[in-house]
């Protein structure tokens, strides 16, 4: 049996009507950008996430982008994400001229650790005469971008607290996450609206997935979120008036009217994504292989929650890693490393000084995680394939 890490062909299949509908509308208009189908999108966005303002991009990378940019963060600046991330999330920050500061991860959930981040502000940074917080090389430290991996958040609770007390903003890198929930204060929030601003991806493969590249901020402050507008026009505000400097950041028509006809039907991906996930978890366990893998947490669980995980990616982890892999390959199964290396070890970021073991946790999970196919539409049948080909190369061992 063959099966891939994600097929996005049936989706499209029961979908195809209405997609190449939308997309006749846009093409026999010709208005292809920020037209009525991204303001309709933005409204649909705002809507499912609670938020006052949404804006659409180009892509998640330069969501980050723009909201860096409309910061005004740059040279002389900080800002501190996560070790273990898709390499967007560290890259935005340098190409704005600031610094990235990597903290590292919780093993449980791959997100950073609260704790090592508490501990990076208060042990390494302090508050200047001017009241700015500062790094031990004097950079301002201006956000904490979060990253809520694999679909699941990070302990908001805790970043909260310490954004709060720090007084330095977040910026949700929730690329891998719409949708996700968390628990506050007695109700719960989506991922993306917990922080002063929240970016989506809506890359083909993640979770919301347009034709092409996509993607989205959304944001409280309206004032921000007017910098954000602007700055996805080259900073214009009116037309040939230029504020500041942005970039060429806009969201197609075609791609808004495509995400706008799929997202009505993201709950309930999200929800089959978390059925897979328990019929994973139901066949390692009935396979004895729960003591050789270690599976997704879910602390959210329990919590009231539909959404507690939304599982963009389905990841175990493993000594053996790179060997079962290999016997996966050898069997058809899809997998994925992501990612194989942490941030600090990329070789662009060499100049940041890191040395192996800066991060153990994080080189630990770039060693010893697998992605396993997950997407809605996968059959019990290729689940239960993938379990006992996960069983036949530990009973080998
Ligand atoms: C996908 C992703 C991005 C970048 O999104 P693109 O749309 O591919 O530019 C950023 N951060 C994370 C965590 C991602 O997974």
């Amino acid at each position: 049996m063959r099966v891939p890490l994600l097929d996005l062909s049936e989706q499209y299949r029961a979908l195809a009507g209405p997609i190449r509908a939308e997309m006749d509308e846009v093409l026999a208009s010709q208005n292809f950008i920020l037209g009525p189908k991204v303001a309709a999108f933005e409204e649909a966005i705002c809507r499912y996430c609670s938020t006052p303002n949404a804006i659409g991009v180009s892509s998640g990378t330069d969501a980050l982008l723009a909201v860096l940019m409309a910061l005004g963060i740059g040279p002389g600046d900080a800002v501190i994400t996560s070790a273990y991330s898709f390499f967007a999330t560290g890259a935005c920050v340098a190409r704005v001229g600031a610094t990235p500061v990597f903290i590292d991860i919780e093993p449980e959930t791959y997100n950073i650790s609260a704790p090592a981040l508490e501990k990076y502000l208060s042990e390494s940074c302090r508050r200047g005469d001017d009241s700015q917080l500062r790094d031990a090389q004097g950079r301002n430290v201006r956000a904490i971008v979060p990253v809520h991996l694999y679909g699941l958040c990070c302990d908001m609770d805790a970043i909260h607290r310490i954004s709060e007390h720090f007084q330095v903003d977040v910026i949700e890198d929730a690329a891998q996450a719409i949708g996700a929930e968390y628990s506050f204060g007695g109700g719960s929030a989506k991922a993306g609206a917990m922080g002063e601003v929240g970016c989506f991806s809506f890359y083909p493969s993640k979770n919301l997935g347009a034709a092409g590249d996509a993607g989205m901020v959304i944001c409280r402050d309206d004032a921000l979120a007017e910098r954000i507008r602007a700055c996805r026009q080259h900073g214009m505000e009116p037309r040939y008036f230029h504020h500041f400097i942005g970039g060429n950041f806009r969201l197609d028509e075609i791609q808004a009217a495509i995400l706008a006809v799929k997202l009505p039907f993201l709950d309930g991906w999200s929800a089959a994504r978390r059925a897979v996930a328990d019929f994973y978890r139901e066949e390692f366990r009935r396979l004895g292989l729960t003591t050789q893998i270690a599976l997704p947490a879910e602390p959210y669980r329990g919590r009231g929650l539909t959404n507690h995980h939304i599982y963009h990616q389905y990841v175990i982890r493993t000594s053996q890693r790179d060997a079962l892999r290999e016997h996966l390959t050898q069997k058809e199964i899809g997998t994925a490393i992501y990612y194989p290396l942490g941030l600090h070890e990329q070789k662009c970021f060499a100049y940041l000084g890191h040395r192996a073991g800066d991060f153990p946790e994080t080189e630990r999970a770039a060693r010893e995680t697998l992605a396993l196919p997950i997407y809605p539409e996968l059959t019990r049948d290729a689940q239960r394939y993938v379990a006992e080909a996960i069983a036949e190369f530990f009973a080998k061992k």
